[in-house]
């Protein structure tokens, strides 16, 4: 059995029985033969179920939102507003998915010519998170039945009830059976399915640990895999900035999902002329920041996702003040959940162990940068690549920002979230490959060459 925990209670949700071996190798079985089906459907079937799946989440947003608010914490509104991404992302392919399958096309010299036909590859298997239980999963299951192809999920233990209520809304919306199924089981029987020859891919989301060990499994089976891990991402600060919208925006990036976001800024890396209004500022609002019920409309951030998350956290904050670090906030409050109160780092050693880590919790580190050189190399001074977002109002700065900042994506003048049309992912050790925008969906297609005389 898996058991699912509410977090903001303790209280125990459900019991989910984890599949038998015998179990998987029938879901396994089935994908392969909605495969062979659902690769010859016409581009209207496929979008067609995307519009479907889209009013499907628009009719339940309420159910599908409360689940997860339950199970891993976040509050209803941000959860209502997940599942309302969702449904636009799957409308957002339906419309405009046909025309990122055209085929493209070469001329070759001497009267000859080549074309690319995008192909479906098969069934993907998909290793998803907890953090944004829902828009996590449809990053890739959008794509996959656009593609044609076919999906199997692995869902984090802690979010189980979201992730059958995943598989209830296929089948509300009539997909076809085994186009796209949950699989509810443990990290430990992951490797198996990614070596059966009938999983042609991989895409993950998570941790650095997580993503080694599935690429590794990928790569002995010479599969394609994608992956969106963590990130450090900097929130850079200069003087020409607008700084009551770079504070409120500096707050929103570290207590969104209760800090629990791989794209938000977590470090606020802020020029030496403007760091002591910044901080004076932005230690203000933090100081603000109602830790609370994820039901009650008046929270501004739910507890962390589970209590071992929260351990983690309290670790890592720890761990920063022996290495020098100050800590403002970051506090325990008394009853029962995984609460903790936003709170900022300061006077964190460059080359401390805190200063190359993500923290998955509502804590900023907070740096002074002497001049643009420095913040740069500030930003860049970590192994992950993920995403920024950088506050200025000087062309020159920006162009320096976009090419010298080592992330995947780089925000101006607001802070950097995942949007249906744009692609989306990282560099360094926060992954490879991209999702969403034609990028996304090509990811897991067959670019077939036809050459013709
Ligand atoms: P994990 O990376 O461990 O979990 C993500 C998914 O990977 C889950 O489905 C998990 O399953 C699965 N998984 C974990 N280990 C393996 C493995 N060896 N083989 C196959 N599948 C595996 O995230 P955690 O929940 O443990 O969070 C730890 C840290 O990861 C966070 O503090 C944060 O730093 C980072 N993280 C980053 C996310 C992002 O969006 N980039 C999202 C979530 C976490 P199971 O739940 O059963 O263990």
């Amino acid at each position: 059995m898996i058991t699912t925990h509410n977090p903001a209670t303790g209280e125990t949700l459900a019991e989910y029985a984890e599949l038998t071996a015998d179990e998987i190798e029938q879901r396994l079985a089935k994908a392969a033969q909605a495969f062979a089906e659902w690769r010859n459907s016409s581009i209207d079937e496929r979008t067609g179920l995307l519009e479907k799946l889209a009013e499907t989440y628009g009719a339940n947003e309420e159910k599908l939102a409360e689940m997860a608010a339950r199970e891993m914490g976040k509050t209803i509104a941000s959860s209502r507003a997940e599942v309302s991404k969702c449904a636009s992302l799957f409308r957002h392919l339906a419309q405009e998915g046909p025309a990122m399958l055209e085929p493209e096309l070469w001329a070759l010299g001497e009267g000859k010519s080549a074309e690319g036909r995008w192909l479906p590859h098969g069934p993907v298997l998909a290793v998803m998170p907890w953090n944004f239980p829902y828009w996590q999963v449809v990053r890739f299951l959008a794509p996959a039945i656009l593609a044609g192809n076919v999906g199997l999920l692995k869902h984090a233990s802690i979010v189980q009830g979201t992730a059958a209520l995943m598989e209830e809304m296929m089948i509300e919306a009539g997909a076809p059976a085994g186009l796209f199924q949950n699989l509810c089981i443990r990290s430990g029987a992951v490797n198996a399915i990614i070596d059966d020859d009938r999983v042609v891919a991989v895409t993950l989301t998570g941790s650095e640990g997580a993503g080694k060990a599935v690429a590794q499994r990928a790569g002995m089976n010479l599969k394609k895999v994608v992956l969106e891990l963590g990130g450090s991402d900097p929130f850079v600060v200069m003087p020409s900035a607008d700084m009551d919208k770079a504070v409120e925006q500096a707050v929103t990036a570290r207590i969104q999902n209760t800090g629990q976001s791989c794209i938000c800024g977590k470090r606020m890396i802020v020029h030496t002329d403007v760091y002591d209004d910044f901080l004076d500022r932005y230690s203000t609002a933090m100081q603000a920041v109602v830790a609370g019920d994820p039901f009650d409309d008046a929270t501004d951030m739910g507890p962390l996702s589970s209590m071992e998350q929260r351990d983690t956290v309290l670790s890592q904050l720890a761990k920063a003040q022996d290495e020098g670090a100050k800590l403002m906030g970051g506090d325990v409050p008394d009853g029962p959940g995984a609460y903790i109160t936003a709170g900022i780092l300061t006077e964190v050693p460059l080359d401390s162990e805190t200063a190359q880590e993500e923290i998955f919790g509502p804590i900023a580190q907070v740096y002074r940068a002497a001049d643009i050189d420095e913040a740069i190399a500030i930003a860049n001074a970590i192994p992950f690549g993920l995403g920024s977002s950088v506050w200025t109002n000087d062309k020159g700065e920006e162009e320096r920002f976009i090419r010298d900042i080592e992330a995947g994506m780089t925000a101006i003048n607001q802070f950097l979230a995942s949007a249906p049309e744009a692609p989306f992912g990282g560099i360094k050790k926060s992954g490879h490959g991209r999702e969403l925008s034609h990028h996304g969906l090509h990811e897991f297609m067959n670019l077939k060459t036809v050459m013709r005389p």
